[in-house]
């Protein structure tokens, strides 16, 4: 007996989903830049200085006394945990969120990817923020979705342009917003415009994902009441990652029962379960409100000094050759060139100078961004900021002498 050997051709395909996907341009520059001399203000990485190690150990070690904390756990995540996040969105929803509501998440992320799969078929129109956020833009191309951009200005993103595309037909199946302190823009959703956008769902019938990794970090004032304030049609997403530490892949969501549910059958299949272990440490670290008050505090005043150096040194470097907007709180500050510098090219040059950022083009959907940069302040402190703005101004000059 033999067996033909099938043509390289015949074998292994890809899913015709796979199909145009490319790979996150910011994940390809954090390779790019790994280099140690490296200053680059392109990976949204939370300083690890801010990171509570300490008391991420002491809460690791009581956890790990626990056996639970070594063995799998339900899917929709530690119920203490569940508990702690429902209790502090029904805060600032101002409502009474029931901890059947929330399901834990590998990241947010994680509940990005399979909203999109319980929430869209293939060729569902999704509205996104002009520029969006990455990670969310490449959920929904690979849920085969059609993009519609719509576009952020100071007050984020434009409902009055988002309610004219609806009457004229436009009949999304969700809307994907980062409320505060937008990746990659830095603004915030003004009220009014929360309030407006709920409204329009409420009209038109569609989904809201609030992804609000974020709200924590303001600087000056808290944000507004997040959209999941003024309806139901709101799955809102929000995440450790920023305040406790990335590495402990903790984020959430909660909102409609029924998605909930949704959420925690596909979560079977994607990983069974989260950590138990991080999950217990998250709980303990979000769930003592003095120490989170205090931590959340120095991050917070961090992040703001940042933020001063970091636009204060472009200011000096760059004058009129640069606009921003005024930086709130976040991780980011977003930077357009004024004299025509195409960012993509400058990036090229500034990685020979040892400093990067993301071009602007990296978060367009429609747009591409071309004079447009989004630079991270909260991975460095104020002197490594100041040297990688100097690194950036000689970048800039080689070229355009180039
Ligand atoms: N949403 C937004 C807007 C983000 O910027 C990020 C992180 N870059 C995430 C979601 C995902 O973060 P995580 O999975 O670490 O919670």
């Amino acid at each position: 007996m033999s067996f033909d050997s099938p043509s390289l051709e015949a074998s292994p395909r890809l899913s015709s989903r796979m199909e145009g996907l490319r790979s996150s341009a910011i994940r390809d520059l954090l390779t790019l830049t790994a280099r140690p001399e490296v200053i680059s203000l392109a990976g949204g990485l939370p300083a690890t200085e801010l990171v509570p190690r300490e008391r991420i150990t002491e809460a690791a070690h009581r956890a790990l006394a626990d056996p639970r904390s070594v063995q799998y756990g339900e899917t929709s995540g530690w119920a203490p945990l569940r508990e702690i996040v429902a209790a502090r969105e029904s805060v600032k929803v101002g409502r009474t969120i029931d901890p059947s509501e929330v399901v834990v998440t590998h990241g947010s992320q994680q509940a990005l990817s399979l909203l999109a799969q319980v929430l869209l078929d293939p060729g569902d129109t999704v509205v996104v923020e002009e520029p969006g956020y990455t990670g969310a833009l490449q959920v929904f191309r690979t849920a085969q979705a059609a993009l519609v951009p719509v576009a952020l200005d100071a007050d984020g993103m434009d409902t009055a342009a988002l309610e004219q595309a609806l009457r004229e037909g436009l009949r999304p199946t969700l809307v994907h917003t980062v409320s505060n302190f937008h990746n990659p823009r830095g603004v915030v959703l003004s009220a009014e415009r929360r309030v407006h956008l709920a409204a329009l769902a409420d009209e038109y019938g569609f989904w809201i994902i609030e992804d609000d990794p974020y709200g924590e970090l303001w600087f000056d004032a808290p944000a507004p009441a997040p959209v999941a304030a003024h309806s139901d049609r709101v799955i809102r997403l929000s995440s450790g990652s920023k305040t406790l530490a990335p590495a402990l892949r903790i984020g959430w969501l909660h909102g409609d029962r029924r998605v909930c549910e949704a959420v925690e059958l596909l979560k079977q299949g994607a990983d069974l379960c989260g950590s138990s272990l991080t999950q217990q440490i998250a709980a303990e670290l979000l769930g003592d409100d003095a120490w989170l008050d205090g931590h959340l505090a120095t991050v917070r005043a961090a992040y703001a000094g940042r933020a001063r150096v970091l636009v204060s040194s472009l200011e000096t470097a760059f004058g009129e050759r640069i606009s921003h907007a005024t930086v709130h709180g976040g991780m980011f500050c977003w930077i357009e060139f004024t004299d025509g510098t195409d960012t993509a090219r400058l990036l090229d040059t500034a990685v020979g100078h040892d400093v990067a950022f993301v071009p602007g083009g990296a978060f367009g959907v429609a747009s591409a961004h071309p004079h447009a940069a989004r630079l991270c302040f909260a991975t460095y402190d104020g002197a490594v900021l100041a040297e990688g703005v100097d690194r950036l101004r000689a970048a800039h000059s080689a070229h355009r002498s180039e």
